[in-house]
């Protein structure tokens, strides 16, 4: 029974991989030079369902790391560490309009607009508990793993050439040191910031950890509680208002559902009850949301009437 509802669904993933992969427009992201170096043919999309089955095209098992997508995360690992209250102090839930790097804080209360942006991630990340610098890492390592279902990966020359050349981050946490919004060694929360986004996940991993937030926070594949159930109503909605940075109200009218991107060009979606969508195609739009990703969850939510208020 499930093959008649499955097979249809992996042709139109073949045959939209197949639309777009000669479509070469975008550039890579080059202000991180290890990213650079990534052949930006590589090209997979992956789609999981809620009770666990898979349909992946392409590269699904080429590795990247992950960027921005790993701010989803560790914002659900803040607010189960801390409460939605106590985190609300520390970064907002409004979108900037600005793109994904800049360096803006909100002019009353000082606090970061959002935490799926540079700045909000950076202080979120610096809300992560743990006894030092290898505690927290690896209890973030173990958050991880509970939604992928398997041991994962630091790209370590990709964290260290983040590390070396990102000024502009160090500039954002800088900024919040000053204004008491990260009161930690702000090199070690840096440090911290950088390890999640390098680390490494394929395709299908994304789609497993889109798949767990799509259920309720219970990872389909382990059946593993991988976040409270309490928090994945708060990490959506910011990833609805905020996630694609100052591409998200576009994406909205257009898509319709609740999605994070990276700059190694990941994207990550989540239809509520149902699928968890990833593609990763690392060409990337002036915004640094992945073009050939952009243009395959345009139509899988047209062609499934996936966007939230279809058929109201
Ligand atoms: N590590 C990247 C940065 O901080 C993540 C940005 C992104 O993926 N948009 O610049």
């Amino acid at each position: 029974e499930s093959e008649a509802i499955s097979s249809p669904l992996l042709s139109v993933l073949q045959d939209l991989h197949q639309k777009y992969q000669h479509l070469q427009e975008g550039e890579l992201a080059d202000y991180i030079p290890e990213l650079a170096k990534v052949n930006p043919d590589l090209f997979s999309i992956c789609v999981m369902t809620t009770d666990g089955q898979i349909f992946a095209v392409g590269d699904y098992q080429h590795l990247f790391t992950i960027q921005s997508i790993s701010k989803v995360f560790v914002y659900g690992m803040a607010l189960e560490e801390h409460g939605r209250d106590y985190v609300l102090t520390k970064v907002g839930v409004e979108p900037t309009g600005e793109a994904f790097n800049s360096i803006v804080l909100d002019e009353m209360s000082k606090r970061p607009y959002n935490p799926m942006v540079n700045a909000g991630a950076i202080a979120t990340t610096s809300l992560i508990k743990g006894s030092g610098p290898t505690e927290r890492l690896n209890r973030m390592l173990d958050m991880f793993r509970r939604y992928i279902g398997h041991d994962i990966f630091i790209d370590i020359s990709v964290f260290m050439s983040e590390r070396t050349t990102g000024h502009r981050n160090r500039a954002i946490a800088h900024l919040m040191l000053n204004f008491g919004m990260i009161d930690r060694n702000i090199e070690e929360v840096l440090d911290l910031y950088f390890q999640q986004c390098a680390l490494m996940v394929n395709c299908q991993d994304l789609a497993v950890m889109a798949a767990t937030l799509a259920n309720n926070g219970v990872n389909p594949l382990t059946g593993e509680q991988a976040i409270k159930r309490d928090y994945v109503r708060d990490i959506l909605s910011v990833m609805y208002t905020c996630g694609m940075y100052n591409f998200t109200g576009e994406w909205v009218y257009n898509v319709g559902l609740p999605a994070k991107s990276g700059v190694s060009g990941g994207i990550m979606v989540v239809v509520p009850n149902k699928l968890g969508i990833a593609v990763f195609s690392p060409l990337l739009d002036e915004r640094g949301n992945s073009v050939r990703g952009v243009k395959i969850c345009e139509e899988l939510s047209q062609k499934y009437g996936l966007h939230i208020f279809d058929y109201l």
